[in-house]
């Protein structure tokens, strides 16, 4: 565990061919040029976990998935296991995305099963919360991301590696983002969950801010009270936006 180090991920969601990893050959070397003071993942499609190993073999950045099913193996078509992410080369995994929550109907107890099975498998898991913008118009915000939190981060994780990273569904995408001052309250209500629910280890994990996170506005997020880095969508598809809020952590 590096928590002393902000953690930013790509979230490639279902996007990328093989074309798409030059894109991630450009970060890797900027990377090894001159290196970043945060700790940088990609998370791509199953189908380019190995292909995207291979092309950034020795460096600094680490693979991901994106899901992962809660069982090692079975008569489950179309779902890859923690396992076979790691096999294909992957060490982190994002769960729990609100993509998977709204296109899936994924909750929280299964988040928690994905959490075990990710890291029975040795894999670090970056669990996603987030509330929806009718529920931040009622005012529940707070009391929703407590809730997810909660119950999607399961006692196993008490001494190893993980993220949290709060999404906001309405930021996710749409180019709105939350105040910072919106960002700090929700990042430290999520602490205090945390360090109920886990006790030191609560304490110890970063907790990430996704949402529209842009060159424009990542060093003020990356620097807000709490943000331990950020989740990246769109603009980590694109080597110059990536690097540019890489950079902005330095
Ligand atoms: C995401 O996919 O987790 C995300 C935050 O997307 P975007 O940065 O494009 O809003």
């Amino acid at each position: 565990m590096d928590s002393a180090r902000p953690l930013i991920v790509g979230n490639w969601k279902m996007f990328g061919l093989e074309s798409a990893l030059k894109q991630a050959r450009a970060v890797a070397e900027s990377l090894a040029r001159q290196p970043a003071r945060a700790r940088v993942g990609l998370c791509v499609p199953a189908t380019l976990i190995e292909r995207l190993g291979r092309a950034l073999a020795g460096s600094a950045v680490i693979v991901g998935g994106q899901d992962n099913h809660v069982e090692i193996e079975g008569p489950f078509t179309g779902d890859v296991s923690a396992e076979m992410l790691e096999d294909a080369g992957a060490r982190l995994v994002v769960l729990a995305h609100s993509e998977r929550r709204g296109c899936y109907g994924e909750g929280d107890e299964l988040a928690a099963r994905k959490t075990e099975a990710a890291l029975r498998a040795g894999l670090e898991p970056i669990v996603c919360v987030g509330e929806t913008l009718a529920e931040r118009q009622l005012g529940r915000t707070l009391e929703i991301i407590t809730r997810q939190t909660t119950v999607s981060l399961p006692e196993a994780l008490k001494g190893r590696a993980f993220a949290l990273a709060y999404e906001p569904v309405w930021a996710i995408g749409t180019g709105l983002t939350p105040t910072l001052d919106q960002i700090e309250e929700a990042h430290g209500a999520l602490r205090h969950a945390m360090v109920e629910r886990l006790g030191d280890s609560g304490l110890a994990a970063p907790i990430l801010y996704g949402g529209s996170v842009k060159p424009a506005n990542a060093a003020d997020i990356l620097h807000a009270r709490e943000v331990g880095g950020a989740l990246v969508g769109g603009a980590s598809l694109n080597a110059e936006e990536f690097l540019a809020i890489i950079r902005a952590a330095d």
